[in-house]
């Protein structure tokens, strides 16, 4: 069974190393002309997402390219005193099993493990899908026509797939108030395990770098009275908004937004929450942040995307590639999770940018507290947190092997592992 994926990111090669190891035939089609290697960002795997790396034998290569930030430094503006955070005890409360990696390499080491059972198209991209009784027909910008039984959306909160098929983003996104810039630098500050955070008002600006990495990024999120007319193309443009939200702040700030001129990679967008209600139609769904991203930077996106497509692969496979009972079960796997990220993202979208004085003192007090309250009772006041810190470390991940194997021995022939799928 030959099935097309738009994307090769996270959620994208997750997706096609399951598919393929349960015997479907997978193709990921990728727009970029290479796999991306500048810029990018640090991304966060929790329990569900390690568990599932492990299982995929690329835990070792993970953990040997993890960012190792472990210090956090809380600036505020108009006040000397820096608040010190050991990240160590934040994550240990949020969760028992997590590592920070920076998504390209994230991403290369899946494209690594699946290199010679998927079939990668590089630089190409999906322009038209004709569905009938039995296939997909797929045109590209640049391929022959090719026909496919099913295919999947991995392109990211801007998914193309999902426009293709379900029309115009606008309908399914819900900005969250804020804005957000990605730039990388020269790491001028020598930072190796450390993140700096300069705060003020409806405004944080971050600087990190990696013990893999030889440059540093700069992250920019600001807090607009109303959404802004921004072209997703007009980096110009785009670097005056972040200009302007910053201009008046001392400390590192004026270098870093010098350093807008010189960088060789940056992002920009607004900070938005995707809410459908099925993601799928007919031979198409949509995998990770194209199908349900809680919001870049807010919700740990990361994780539900490689979970995501862990959950479809399997419930394709449980379903002998039927898509409609398939794409069924993997949306009501999933659906719990998907809305509890939302409700997370929420909640840190507020917390992360502070409206007020109050919320920006509020935000130094809690930081001060991980350091002075004993590890084991930051993880019990985590689990008490109605607002759902250790969201993703309660997510119970079902064991489509396992659930194969008692397949296999009650209906031989039932067995989703012993099918090939061709
Ligand atoms: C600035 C920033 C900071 C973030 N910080 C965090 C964090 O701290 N923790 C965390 O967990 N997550 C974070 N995220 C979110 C995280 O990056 C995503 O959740 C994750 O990358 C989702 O993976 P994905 O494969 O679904 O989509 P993406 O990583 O967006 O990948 C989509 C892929 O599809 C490709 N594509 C796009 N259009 C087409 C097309 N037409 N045809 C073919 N291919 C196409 C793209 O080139 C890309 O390779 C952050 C995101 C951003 C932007």
């Amino acid at each position: 069974m030959r099935i097309l994926i738009s994307g090769a990111s996270i959620a994208g090669p997750v997706l096609a190393y399951w598919l393929a190891h349960y015997g479907f035939r997978p193709t990921v089609v990728e727009r970029s002309p290479t796999p991306r290697k500048t810029g990018g960002h640090a991304v966060d795997l929790f329990r569900p997402a390690m568990d599932i790396v492990e299982r995929m034998g690329v835990l070792s290569r993970i953990e040997a390219k993890k960012t190792g930030t472990e210090r956090l430094t809380l600036l505020r503006e108009g006040r000397h005193r820096r608040i010190e955070v050991d990240l160590r005890r934040l994550m240990y409360a949020v969760s028992d099993r997590h590592v920070e990696i920076m998504r390209d390499d994230l991403s290369e080491i899946f494209l690594d493990a699946t290199r010679d059972t998927v079939e990668y198209v590089f630089d190409d991209s999906i322009t038209a899908l004709a569905e009938d009784a039995d296939g997909v027909d797929v045109t590209f910008a640049r391929g022959v026509p090719r026909r496919f039984d099913l295919v999947i959306g991995a392109d990211g909160l801007h998914s193309n797939v999902r426009r293709l098929v379900f029309g115009d983003e606008r309908r399914f996104t819900h900005w969250l108030g804020a804005y957000l810039a990605v730039m990388t630098l020269p790491n001028y500050l020598g930072l190796k395990d450390q993140l700096m955070l300069f705060g003020d008002v409806g405004r944080m600006a971050g600087v990190y770098s990696g013990q893999q990495m030889d440059d540093a990024r700069a992250v920019f999120m600001f807090r607009t009275p109303r959404e802004l007319g921004v072209h997703h193309r007009d980096v110009a443009r785009q670097k005056e908004v972040v200009r302007a939200a910053f201009a008046g702040l001392g400390r590192e700030i004026p270098r870093l937004l010098a350093e807008l001129e010189r960088t060789p990679a940056f992002y920009f967008d607004s900070i938005t929450q995707l809410r459908m209600d099925t993601w799928s139609r007919g031979r198409v769904t949509l995998v990770g942040d194209a199908g349900y991203s809680p919001g870049p930077a807010v919700g740990g996106s990361t994780s539900l995307a490689v979970v995501g497509a862990y959950v479809l692969a399997g419930e394709l496979a449980a379903a002998g590639g039927d898509p409609v009972r398939g794409f069924q079960a993997y949306e009501h796997e999933l659906g719990d999770y998907v809305r509890r990220s939302r409700i997370f993202a929420l909640n840190a979208a507020r917390s992360l940018v502070p409206r007020g004085r109050f919320q920006l003192w509020a935000l130094a007090q809690a930081a001060r507290m991980i350091n002075h309250v004993p590890p084991g009772m930051i993880r019990a006041l985590a689990r008490r947190n109605s607002k759902g810190v250790r969201l993703h470390d309660s997510i119970v991940l079902e064991d489509y092997e396992q659930r194969a194997r008692t397949a296999a021995t009650t209906t031989p022939r039932a067995s989703t592992l012993d099918r090939s799928f061709t």
